[in-house]
């Protein structure tokens, strides 16, 4: 056991496809979810966005009725959320592919580095979902 590979259980690591689309609709078609695009599933963030897209979606037809300017509107109000969500994926899906980089670290330093994948959590932000955590840290001169 001690010596083998980390990957030797038969864990698969999907090669994760980023999906982006120029357009968003053609017509009366439109995309939205995981067909319009992806995140890395490391950011645990594929299924809101793909709700928020739907409830986007069907409020901007309530409001406009017309096709083709509710479609339009949705994709206006969407795409920059995605887009930094995509953004944030990226980094996160980067750090895990390339994650045998920091295993030399201490697992207090690895879970720090791990927790910043994203770029999304500042240190403020952590001290106030964690106190403890950030304690340690501080203790351990890591931050
Ligand atoms: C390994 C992994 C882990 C993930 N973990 C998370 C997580 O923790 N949190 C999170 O928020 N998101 C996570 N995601 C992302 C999340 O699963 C997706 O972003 C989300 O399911 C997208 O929803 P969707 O409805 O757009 O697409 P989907 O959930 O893919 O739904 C599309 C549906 O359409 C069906 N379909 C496809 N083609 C046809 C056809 N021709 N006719 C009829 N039906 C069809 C499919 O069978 C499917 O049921 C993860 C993804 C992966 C791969």
């Amino acid at each position: 056991m001690g010596s083998e590979p980390l990957l030797s259980n038969r864990s698969k690591w999907i090669q994760f496809v980023t999906v982006r689309n120029q357009h968003w609709s053609y017509g009366r078609r439109v995309l939205l979810g995981d067909a319009a695009h992806t995140a890395h599933f490391s950011i645990g963030s594929g299924t809101k966005i793909a709700l928020e897209d739907a409830a986007a979606l069907a409020a901007s037809l309530g409001r406009y009725g017309e096709v083709d300017t509710s479609l339009a509107a949705y994709e206006t109000e969407r795409r920059p959320v995605v887009e930094k969500l995509q953004a944030a994926a990226q980094s996160s899906l980067e750090w895990c592919e390339n994650a045998a980089q920091d295993l030399h670290l201490d697992p207090l330093a690895f879970a720090y580095r791990a927790m910043r994948r994203s770029g999304r959590i500042e240190l403020e932000n952590l001290r106030q979902r964690d106190p403890g955590f950030v304690a340690r840290l501080e203790e351990a001169e890591l931050i």
